[in-house]
């Protein structure tokens, strides 16, 4: 545990805008992941209100080698923002920098803190008629610097890209305590290495995150989304191929739901009701959007769905009709989540294989898991259209939720070991925090692994930053 001398220390190194936490009932929701799985201690939680305070901290933390464990929104799922049971870090939420520094709609770009949420920068964005195109079910909490630094996807990957590719400039706090001052937003920058791309995805071990500049776009003027009932997920790629085609590639979403999922949503989510007329084995929400008026997207989207439906490709579509009806199905994708929460015990496994070999994936790993644990129930669902899917093992009355907890890492080496033979990742989107690192030790490239290993002791040689994260111990 941290000594009363360095929590004073601390405290002294604080500016009049910032704050400290010390108190047990107040810290203790920060020190559990959203789930409840992973669990952490620490008896401080520093909020700074500026990078120039944050710098101040990193530096005691350094000369104190005190580890420091970055905190957003807390919706991350392995563990990245929890610090490690045995108390000796030190929290440091962002959650004071929310401010948006500024928006250009000129240069379509918005300069934001590392605390402010998605949502919030979606509705600054709308009331300058532009668009942020990244979403996720958890905007409402997730925070910039969080997505920044696990490199989040969501559901508008297939068109925009990830994080990674919203990021014109960053700011961030060096493990040395210096600022990385690159927030200038430009386009074109080839003046040697890009430091701020080491810093996407490398979930704070590499510095903490305290402000970006983000790329917008312009905001649709035409939305149409569709609601499609299909066989397989075999059946889903021909529809896609088909539907970027037809839209002009204009493609935002294509999100592959299985029945289960929406059984699951319509038990436990209110206002949700059964989108098709018969239930469906899998579903996909497709949307397009375009951000000029008049290009009859609806109609286009109609047709070639018609088209599919007459074929046999697919089995039933419903377009909506209005903005509640786009509201209510994305709803249901953006509710599985917590249905599955609700429902109970989910062991989670965010995988990505190439989009051509994703079906032969799913059917083969489902196969082989149910048939090795009877009674384990897989749930996949996700961004068929990057290739990620989201393949949570759940269990019947066959398999009691106690048995399965106790048989997590299991389940997971094996589903790994599946992706592992297909050439996937064991990690698309919601990064490796302490749940994957050692899995990613096992798995991962190992010319990959001392490169990083090499960047990482080069830049944070006292091992202060989010320590434990990432690299298994
Ligand atoms: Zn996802």
């Amino acid at each position: 545990m941290i000594s009363d001398e360095i929590v004073q220390l601390f405290k002294d190194a604080l500016s009049d805008d910032d704050r400290a936490v010390t108190d047990a009932v107040d810290l203790a929701p920060k020190l559990t992941d959203w789930r409840g799985r992973i669990r952490g201690a620490s008896r401080l939680m520093l909020q700074p209100a500026s990078a120039a305070s944050l710098a101040a901290i990193v530096k005691l933390a350094g000369e104190t080698r005190t580890p420091l464990v970055p905190q957003g929104g807390n919706t991350g799922l392995v563990g990245g923002g929890i610090p490690e049971a045995d108390g000796r870090a030190v929290l440091v939420s962002l959650e004071r920098m929310n401010r948006i520094r500024s928006i250009d709609p000129a240069g379509n770009t918005a300069t934001v803190e590392a605390g402010v949420i998605l949502q919030a920068l979606h509705e600054a964005a709308a009331a300058e008629d532009r668009m942020f195109p990244l979403s996720l079910g958890a905007k409402g909490s997730a925070t910039i610097g969080g997505l920044i630094s696990t490199n989040a996807g969501g559901t508008q990957v297939l068109r925009y890209g990830t994080m990674r590719a919203q990021v014109l400039g960053l700011e961030a706090v060096l493990p040395d305590g210096d600022i990385l001052n690159q927030l200038t937003p430009l386009r074109k920058d080839n003046t040697g290495y890009d430091i701020k791309q080491l810093l996407i995805g490398a979930e704070g071990t590499l510095g903490f995150v305290t402000a970006a500049s983000l790329r917008l776009l312009p905001a649709p003027r035409e939305i149409a989304t569709a609601l499609v009932g299909l066989k397989s997920p075999a059946a889903a790629l021909p529809l896609m191929s088909r539907l970027r085609q037809a839209t002009g590639d204009q493609l935002d979403s294509f999100e592959l739901m299985p029945r289960d999922a929406i059984t699951l949503v319509l038990r436990h989510v209110d206002g949700t009701r059964d989108p098709l007329q018969e239930a469906q084995p899998w579903y996909v929400l497709v949307e397009t959007t375009s951000s000029v008026a008049g290009t009859q997207l609806r109609e286009t989207l109609e047709s070639a769905l018609a088209e599919e439906l007459e074929k046999g490709g697919i089995q039933d579509a419903a377009i909506a009709q209005s903005e509640g009806q786009r509201e209510e199905f994305w709803h249901l994708r953006e509710s599985i989540a917590e249905a599955e929460k609700a429902d109970g015990l989910s062991l989670k496994h965010d995988v990505s294989v190439s989009v051509t070999d994703m079906p032969a994936f799913m059917a083969k790993a489902t196969k082989r898991i149910e048939a090795r644990w009877p009674g384990a129930r897989i749930l996949a669902f996700g961004h068929l259209g990057d290739g990620n899917i989201h393949f949570n093992v759940r269990s019947d009355e066959r398999l009691p939720r106690d048995r399965l907890m106790e048989l997590k890492d299991e389940v997971a080496a094996f589903t790994y070991d599946e992706v592992a033979s297909f050439g996937g990742s064991i990690s698309a989107e919601h990064g490796i925090g302490t749940l994957k690192a050692g899995e990613l030790l096992r798995l991962g490239d190992p010319g990959k692994l001392a490169a990083m290993r090499a960047v990482k002791a080069a830049l944070d040689p006292h091992g202060i930053m989010n320590p434990g994260k990432i690299f298994a111990a």
